[in-house]
Order: structure tokens, then C-alpha cells, then sequence
């Protein structure tokens, strides 16, 4: 698949991981709260931590779904977590989150 885009061309644009763009006007914020103590949970998407100083984690443990809101230090960064949610709308919190809807 190509692009006929030629715009950018910041040394980040090779980056393979999702860079957040700038939150709308309209963003939703979503409420963080201190980290809970899953005893197990995957992480299964995440957004850049190389060039961005907060970055985020889909995360599902214990039957629910949430986001981690990561910064500062990438080996003892600070977390703060979202609320839990089901799967369809963890992933639709997800998604809002990538476009700039939702922070
Ligand atoms: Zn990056």
C-alpha cells in the first residue's frame, strides 16, 4: 500500500509506534486514578514512550479493560489508570484516545 503524502518529515516519522496528536477542542478527560493492584494484566497496545513524555497502555486484567496513562521515566515511570470498562468500550476509549478525542 503507498501514499502519495508527502508531507512531514520529522526523523519520528519512521516511528512505529502511534504518536498521539494534539487533543481536540472538544476532548473528553477521562478521570485517572492511582494505580489498582491488578494481580496480573496484558498490555495489548500501547502509544510511543521513545519520543513522547506521557504515553499510554491498553491493558485487559481481571475481566475488565483499562488504559495506563504513563510519564516521566520509562524504566519507573509514573501510572495512573482509567476506569475499568468492558472490551468494546475500553477499545472505543482506546481509539477515541489515538485521534485526539479523548484524554
Ligand atoms: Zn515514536
Amino acid at each position: 500500500m503507498s501514499t502519495t503524502k508527502t508531507r512531514t518529515v520529522v526523523p519520528v516519522a519512521s516511528c512505529a509506534m502511534p504518536h498521539l496528536p494534539p487533543m481536540r477542542s472538544d476532548v473528553e478527560r477521562l478521570a485517572w486514578h492511582a494505580t489498582r493492584r491488578f494481580a496480573r494484566f496484558r498490555v495489548l497496545a500501547w502509544t510511543c514512550h521513545e519520543h513522547r513524555a506521557t504515553w499510554y497502555e491498553l491493558c485487559q486484567g481481571g475481566g475488565v479493560w483499562f488504559i495506563q496513562r504513563m510519564s516521566g521515566d520509562p524504566l519507573k515511570p509514573n501510572v495512573a489508570q482509567s476506569h475499568a470498562w468492558r472490551e468494546a468500550e475500553a477499545r472505543q476509549m482506546w481509539v477515541a484516545l489515538l485521534f485526539g478525542a479523548v484524554r
